[in-house]
């Protein structure tokens, strides 16, 4: 993603050209009743890079930020749940193949990220023990592992499913087509057919038993979704992928920098009125909102290792 030079671009380009972030009161919500057992998410991590945080937040000399390249885990009974598909053992080579303008933003730093397959091994899981991926995005640093995944279901909304399976290009706003190919029919899409929750007008019941309900919260791109995850006596976390890329986006609330929420996020006041939804859940505590690229939001969250996610 970008690199330093963009903050001290953004610097020379503008101050003051913040979209409006809408505020909202906590929402009211009834949480949908799970019959799920308790489930314990836990992290994989592909790669970290220093980042200037204020590309993540809006802001001057916020100083650095760990970026963080990242996939989840969940075991629901029989069923091994990937949130995003993160990079794969093909990604420097992906990259390779970008536009030249995207090579010289990220430079060589996916060049030593671990792939998914890799990370799931690791992990004590075999890449096609995965039955499910919920796509929070399509964007390549969340799809870069689909294809080491020859078993697994790909949930996304059906906007997004669209947009990636139309794409001709090679690279087009943030998607690598060559990470859908082959994969339309092993694609489940996302209809938001349930009641309204945590302040979104819709919401979705992935599995049918309450363990996971994504919201659609648009504007990173037009089909972005959040999924809560829910134990029974346990914590919930709300994982929202790039909505905000650090955790001073939701708590704030404050957009991305400018330069590079404007390379990023398909729609910039969509973004906005997402984020002050996701404000609002964060600032009544009604859940741990998970962004993609910040561990510091990984609370209750520990990075997988063989011993947490055994059955
Ligand atoms: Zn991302």
């Amino acid at each position: 993603m970008a690199k330093t030079w963009i903050a001290g671009l953004a610097l020379a380009i503008s101050m003051g050209c913040a979209p409006h972030i809408p505020l909202y009161p906590a929402p009211v919500s009834t949480w949908p009743a799970t019959r799920a057992a308790s489930v314990q998410p836990c992290a994989l991590m592909h790669l970290e890079v220093d980042e200037s945080l204020s590309n993540g937040a809006r802001g001057w000399f916020r100083g650095t930020w760990r970026q963080a390249y990242s996939s989840f885990v969940l075991r629901l009974g029989d069923r091994v749940v990937l949130i995003d598909a993160g990079l794969g053992e093909a990604t420097p080579t992906d990259v390779d193949s970008a536009p030249w303008w995207f090579r010289l933003a990220l430079g060589n730093a996916a060049r030593p990220a671990l792939g998914l397959a890799k990370l799931l091994k690791q992990a004590g899981i075999q890449p096609e023990q995965v039955t499910h991926v919920l796509l929070t995005h399509r964007h390549w640093d969340h799809t870069g592992g689909l294809r080491e995944l020859p078993n697994a279901r790909i949930v996304m909304a059906s906007a997004e499913a669209d947009a990636a399976l139309a794409q001709r290009e090679p690279f087009a706003e943030g998607a690598m087509s060559v990470h859908f190919q082959g994969l339309a029919s092993r694609i489940d899409r996302l209809v938001f057919d349930g009641p309204p929750l945590l302040g979104f007008a819709a919401s979705r019941d992935v599995f049918g038993d309450g363990s996971v309900i994504a919201v659609p919260t648009p504007g990173h791109t037009l089909g972005a979704t959040s999924y809560l995850v829910q134990s029974p006596a346990g914590p919930r976390w709300l994982f929202i992928g790039d909505a905000a890329w650090v955790k001073e986006g939701f708590e704030e609330p404050v957009a991305k920098g400018y330069l590079a929420g404007s390379v990023a996020d398909h729609d910039a006041d969509q973004t906005a009125g997402t984020l002050g939804r996701l404000h609002a859940i964060a600032a009544a505590k009604l859940a741990h909102l998970v962004t993609s690229h910040d561990s510091r939001t990984w609370v209750d969250l520990p990075r997988c290792a063989t011993a947490s996610v055994a059955p």
